[in-house]
């Protein structure tokens, strides 16, 4: 049987919440409980951000060559525990074995990237233009970090901002999802077994996610909120520290447009876009939401699209010949099945899918439509599910146009092997991240995040850090 982590941790110690009351976690492949974690509530959110400030002196003075080493030693950790990171992402998300393997493997790599940024510092000597003065630039630690995380990705989406703010020095709060706290809890266990000092982690599983972020931005030792999540939770978040005037890093939600051109390598690009698509079960905000195929090669991609999610086998992810799992919640596969029956009621067709099986577990079946009309729902909002909605280009302005009309920016895709169309295209698609010819777009070493209002940051690649950090420069006359 196995044995979870399941209390809150604050300086140092594992601990139950003050009122000892717990949550449960289901297994979304039969419904059943894995565990009851502890409900943190605001007195213990309080007490992790006292742990934080007690440990603060002495994480950040500790010089940069230590922070990274046990950043090190924690990617050695990690990586020797790969397996089981990967099935507790299984068991609480419901993804597949591999793709949890994947996902294992990506955020191990926050840490040993940030293991290596720990140990730079930039800045630069300037002169004052009046006086000649010295002005010597150079990036501080911010303070205290509260970091809150989405269910989606249960490792990484935390790797990457706990990673960043320890190497920069910051001591860290973090309040994961209630769908998956587990393998969070289990990164605190590699942490602590990598030699991270009492107080400078601390993990608050709650129910009542409001009041203990409102209480810990209210108190001023705390002045950097990371935040990954929905749009509507980001925008409530971002009263809260405008209250406080807390500095935030955003990443929102998504509706990323995947571009097949008329000259694309129509096999790669359906391959492509079932990376792009299928990453999560399309539970991921880089996963290609809208789809754009020129009308020349609409059939022969259509073809090869559906022949390779029809390949796909459903079930309970931790089965080896499993290529896809239940969807995390009811919630989302609800929310899957109504962009389905919308899109349909609009008299677009069904290829693939497109009826939710009978049975325990959150399961939804990999969907393609094709003919969708503008109106449809899908469209506009974010699927987060394993349903694909094509529709049809005739230009080049005009895709540009449908694809940049939204008020998202994070990620578009885009196949074509015509040399001005790449980079030509790609500059006029008003996204952060271009997928050039290729659906694995997240890399820790690249700097993630999006244009447009509804992503504030970067995460990741030498960004990464400077969420939490201050530019500080000191003037001196020589
Ligand atoms: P969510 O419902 O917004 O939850 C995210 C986190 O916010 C959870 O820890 C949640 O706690 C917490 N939260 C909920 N209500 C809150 C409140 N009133 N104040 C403070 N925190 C609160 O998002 P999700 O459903 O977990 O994740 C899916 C969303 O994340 C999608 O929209 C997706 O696009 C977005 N996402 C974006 C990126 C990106 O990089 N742009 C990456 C991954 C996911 P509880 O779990 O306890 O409710």
């Amino acid at each position: 049987m196995t044995k979870f982590l399941n209390k809150l941790h604050i300086g140092g110690e594992w601990r139950e919440a003050l009122n000892g009351a717990h949550f449960d976690v289901l297994n979304p492949v039969n419904e059943t409980v894995l565990t009851s974690v502890a409900i943190g509530t605001v007195e213990d959110a309080l007490a992790c951000v006292d742990a934080a400030d007690a440990a603060f002196a002495a994480w950040t003075s500790n010089p940069p060559h230590e922070r990274s080493e046990i950043l090190r030693k924690a990617f050695e950790i990690f990586t020797e525990r790969l397996s089981a990171i990967a099935r507790l992402i299984t068991l609480e998300n419901g993804k597949a074995g591999t793709d949890a393997m994947d996902k294992a493997k990506y955020a191990a790599e926050f840490f040993r990237w940030h293991s290596e940024e720990a140990a730079r510092s930039d800045g630069y000597l300037g002169m004052a233009l009046a006086t000649g003065a010295r002005t010597a630039v150079h990036q501080k630690l911010a303070s205290i970090a509260l970091l809150i995380t989405p269910w989606n990705y249960p490792a990484a989406m935390g790797a990457r901002k706990i990673v960043p703010a320890l190497a920069a020095g910051c001591p860290v709060v973090i309040k994961p999802a209630s769908e998956t706290p587990l393998t969070m809890l289990a990164l605190i266990s590699i942490l602590k077994e990598a030699g991270l000092p009492p107080g400078v982690i601390n993990i608050l599983p709650s129910r009542s996610p409001g009041e203990v972020v409102a209480a810990i931005l209210a108190d001023r030792r705390v002045r950097v909120v990371s935040f990954t999540g929905s749009t509507d939770m980001g925008r409530k978040i971002l009263h809260a520290a405008a209250d406080s005037i807390v500095k935030p890093a955003m990443e929102l939600g998504e509706n990323a447009p995947f571009i097949v051109c008329q000259d694309a390598d129509v096999e790669a690009a359906a391959q492509g876009r079932m990376l792009a698509k299928m990453r999560n079960l399309g539970e991921a905000c880089t996963v290609a939401n809208r789809i754009y195929v020129h009308e020349d090669v609409e059939v022969p991609f259509v073809e090869s699209y559906i022949q390779k999610m029809a390949a796909l086998k459903m079930g309970n992810g931790l089965l080896p010949s499993i290529d896809v799992g239940p969807l995390v919640t009811a919630k989302t596969r609800d929310k899957a099945a109504y962009f389905v029956d919308d899109t349909v009621e609009k008299d677009a067709k069904v290829k693939l899918g497109g009826a939710r099986p009978n049975g325990p577990g959150f399961y939804y079946p990999p969907t393609v439509l094709s003919q969708v009309p503008d109106s449809t729902a899908c469209l506009s909002d974010e699927i987060f599910g394993p349903v694909t909605a094509i529709q049809t280009f005739t230009n080049e302005d005009e895709v540009v146009a449908r694809a940049n009309n939204t008020e998202f920016g994070l990620v578009a895709y885009l196949h074509t092997k015509d040399m001005r169309r790449n980079l030509g295209l790609s500059e006029r698609l008003d996204f952060g991240i271009i997928g050039l010819n290729y659906g694995l777009v997240s890399d820790p070493a690249a700097p993630f995040g999006g244009t447009k209002k509804f992503d504030l940051g970067r995460e990741g690649g030498k960004q990464g850090m400077l969420e939490f950090q201050e530019t500080q420069y000191i003037s001196t006359e020589l």
